[in-house]
């Protein structure tokens, strides 16, 4: 693969035919749908990150066990020659210049290189948010951060982890395994309590008890390097301080007439940007059609619409969003779109595995299936559908496929 870090200016890289900022997953799926489209153009990706695109689930799943990042580039199949990779360069400015757009990329030494497009895709993902006085404050967003927390996490050192999102749990999970001693902090009362029903929190909050994380309700109101404040005064001591609370799109050098008011690239469904013939964006930073869906399924299958729709051909039917995690011995997945208003009903096998299908005046809006892959697949299946209705008895039967209600 083709480092393409010392492409000098005015080199063809400089003047692709696709232009990629972002060197993350949604530009690795992008070059690979759009190879495998038949694409013989060029393709320039630029990478704001010192090192060829890497998968981020394995920071926090694998936390103790990887000593390389796990590269996309294999991952997806790629040959060298697929795309030139510029890394180390931040895209800083896009401008509108005849046919297509100038973009200014910003290197490690801050020497600024314009690259000239007809078609640009934003794949630049999100950054985590941290309260700009919560100063030390560690997150888990890269491989540098993972690199830099396993060092810090030896048994017996305590952990501090403000979230029980995704992250944050996952994060923990890895940690305990390791012998840290875990705290996780969370301004609601249950763990994933913002997209999960309070009794599927509970189920996990159960978890994290078995694996001895310690989980405090309530939320902190300030936090450093090595203390957190909770919300009810106490401060909570250790010698080290995650902040897994969520990410930004990292969006603020575009024009903000793209942008929603969560500064979201704003894009259609094949991540077309409005009144910009010739751009789209893909993946955590994008709302399409004004909703966010910050995952890894979601930014691969964003990929391979807006490489149909730049090669003209018929983009894929819209899937529903799968959000994957491994945590505490079980595998987890969300089918659909999370809502921790939903009812909830239970199918429960005899071996410990669980679904909790989330609905929504009658109709199934997501499940979230607990060591049962059988049931991702039918969840897959059966939420491609409008509205799709599911008879609660037969569908609590755990033995028995899940199926729509019959007609
Ligand atoms: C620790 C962790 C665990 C995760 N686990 C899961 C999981 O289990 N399941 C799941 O579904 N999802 C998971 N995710 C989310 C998943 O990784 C993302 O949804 C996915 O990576 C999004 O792809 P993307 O291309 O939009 O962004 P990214 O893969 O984040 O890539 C964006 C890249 O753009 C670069 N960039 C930013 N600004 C610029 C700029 N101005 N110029 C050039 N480059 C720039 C960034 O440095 C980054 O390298 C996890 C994320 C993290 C951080």
């Amino acid at each position: 693969m083709n480092s393409g870090a010392s492409t000098p200016g005015g080199s063809p890289a400089n003047h692709p035919d696709v232009l990629v900022l972002g060197g993350g997953l949604g530009a690795t799926a992008l070059v690979a749908a759009l190879r495998g489209g038949g694409f013989t153009g060029s393709v320039t990706v630029v990478c704001g990150e010192d090192r060829m695109p890497y998968d981020r689930p394995p920071l926090s799943k694998e936390l103790f066990d990887r000593d390389e990042p796990a590269g996309l580039a294999e991952q997806f199949s790629l040959s060298p020659g697929d795309a030139a990779w510029l890394t180390g360069r931040r895209a800083t400015a896009i401008t509108p210049a005849a046919g297509g757009f100038r973009v200014s990329a910003t290197d490690a030494v801050g020497d600024v290189h314009s690259l000239d497009a007809p078609v640009v895709v934003v794949a630049t993902g999100v950054r985590p948010v941290v309260p700009v006085e919560w100063s030390g404050v560690r997150t888990l967003s890269t491989w540098e951060d993972a690199r830099a927390l396993r060092a810090a996490l030896a048994p017996g050192t305590t952990l501090a982890i403000v979230g029980a999102g995704w992250v944050g749990l996952e994060l923990a999970s890895a940690a305990a395994a390791a012998g840290v001693r875990v705290t996780v902090v969370d301004a609601l009362d249950r763990p994933l309590g913002t997209v999960t029903p309070p009794g599927v929190g509970a189920r996990i909050a159960g978890w994290l008890a078995a694996a001895g994380v310690a989980f405090v309700p309530g939320g902190a109101t300030a936090a450093g390097a090595a203390t957190v404040t909770l919300a009810d005064g106490r401060v909570l001591d250790a010698a080290v301080v995650v902040a897994a609370l969520g990410a930004r799109p990292a969006t603020a050098w575009l024009p903000a007439g793209w942008l929603t008011g969560t500064g979201h690239v704003l894009v259609d469904g094949v991540g077309a940007v409005r009144g910009a013939a010739g751009a789209f964006a893909i993946g955590d930073c994008t709302a399409v059609d004004g909703r966010a869906d910050q995952h890894w399924n979601a930014a691969v299958a964003a990929a391979e619409r807006c490489a149909a729709a730049i090669l003209g051909h018929v983009p894929p039917p819209p899937r529903p969003s799968v959000v994957f995690s491994t945590m505490y011995g079980h595998s987890v997945d969300m089918v659909g779109r999370a809502d921790p208003h939903a009812d909830v009903i239970w199918r429960e096998d005899t071996a410990g595995g669980w679904t909790a299908l989330l609905t929504r005046d009658g109709a199934l809006v997501a499940g979230m299936a607990v060591d049962r892959p059988r049931d991702v697949a039918a969840l897959r299946r059966i939420l491609a559908r409008d509205r799709p209705r599911i008879d609660p008895g037969l569908a609590a039967n755990a033995v028995r496929p899940l199926t729509v209600a019959p007609a």
